[in-house]
């Protein structure tokens, strides 16, 4: 009998620091957003994720931030985990943006809406918002900063050409495309007209798009390019699309003897990443995208509130991107170009890098 008392005070018990502790949840109200970001192996999507994850806490919710460094299997586990861990809705920048159909439609089915960030979802109507950059224009401003830094319209009246290569981005990417087909629209008229000069002959997106963004494979391009086409004339322009593509462009160039003042090659990047920077300011790099990633989470913030709380999110674009199930209604934050005359007005002013940090 005394057992069975013990045993009906202990369930007591229990149930009490049940229920208080169920209550202490649900007196917080906190709300917990996955973040499930590609990798950690460029520094900018390590910055996207400290944005994201300080302005979201700022708003009062918890964050579960998850990196699936590349591997696409490892980002379908990550999202499945958050779904089943039920968290109140989902960001997601795809490793690869068509491979997370299934586990995005458990979201879908679990009530968890879903928001892409910087790049697009593809073949889901499980995604509620897009938030990115003017993907496009960040193509179209890389080629007219080659365009413009090499008097490209007066060249074919002034007899002068340049050899030309391009490293695009990756084919699973769907901002890779738009990337390539704002740099086409700006150069293409000069591979026409015989003023940019590709040598390897490879200027289609499927010749030169590079899988999941390898620095490795990049450089493993330029080497193999240097030695099969630049034996006796110099590559004057990279146009590449990423800051780790122009890394291992200055390990193949410095491989095969360029020197810098001399015979150095423009070379283009995106993300304006740290590194970048300090090579633009050394000028290794000749000139970066710069995306402020801090106004990009404060832009998928507002769509996280607007899909929880009946906000309305700041939306500019409700036409250019398609995903093959919708047209995802979009805000596009400005890409702006920076090199060594504007990069102190532009990012050091900004706040995004300090002084100090830029020091060689
Ligand atoms: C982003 C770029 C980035 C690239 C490689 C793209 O989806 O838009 O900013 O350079 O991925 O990480």
């Amino acid at each position: 009998k005394k057992i069975g008392m013990l045993l009906l005070v202990l369930a007591l018990v229990m149930t009490g620091v049940w229920a208080n502790g169920s209550k202490e949840s649900a007196a917080s109200g906190k709300m917990t957003v996955g973040v499930c970001m590609p990798t950690q192996s460029s520094e900018r999507w390590i910055n996207d994720a400290a944005n994201m994850k300080k302005q979201l806490e700022a708003l009062g919710y918890t964050v579960d931030v998850q990196f699936a460094e590349d591997d696409v299997q490892a980002q379908v586990s990550q999202i499945e985990n958050l779904v089943a861990k039920q968290v109140n809705c989902l960001v997601v920048a795809a490793v690869d943006s068509s491979a997370l159909v299934n586990a995005l439609a458990q979201a879908k089915e679990a009530g968890i809406p879903v928001i892409a960030y910087d790049r697009l979802l593809m073949d889901t109507d499980a995604v509620s918002y897009y938030a990115t950059f003017d993907n496009k224009g960040v193509g179209t401003k890389i080629a007219q900063y080659i365009e413009e830094t090499k008097k490209l319209k007066t060249a074919k009246a002034e007899g002068r050409s340049y050899t030309f290569e391009l490293f695009m981005g990756s084919p699973d990417d769907n901002n890779a495309l738009f990337l390539y087909n704002g740099v086409m629209e700006v150069l293409q008229p000069y591979l026409d007209n015989g003023v940019l000069v590709c040598k390897s002959g490879r200027t289609s997106f499927k010749e030169t798009c590079i899988l999941r963004w390898s620095q490795e494979t990049a450089q493993q391009w330029a080497e193999n390019y240097l030695s099969a086409f630049y034996a006796n004339e110099k590559l004057d322009i990279a146009c590449t699309a990423f800051d780790g593509f122009a890394y291992g462009l200055r390990s193949a160039l410095e491989g095969a003897g360029y020197t810098l003042g001399q015979d150095w090659p423009l070379v283009t990047g995106q993300d304006a990443e740290l590194m970048a920077t300090k090579n633009i300011i050394t000028g290794y790099q000749t000139m970066s995208i710069y995306k402020d990633t801090r106004l990009l989470a404060q832009k998928c913030t507002s769509m996280v509130e607007a899909v929880l709380k009946g906000a309305k999110p700041e939306i500019n674009d409700t036409t250019q991107y398609n995903n093959n199930k919708l047209v995802v209604p979009s805000y596009l934050c400005q890409p702006v170009a920076v090199d060594k005359s504007n990069y102190k007005a532009i990012i050091v002013d900004g706040g995004y890098y300090t002084e100090d940090q830029l020091k060689i």
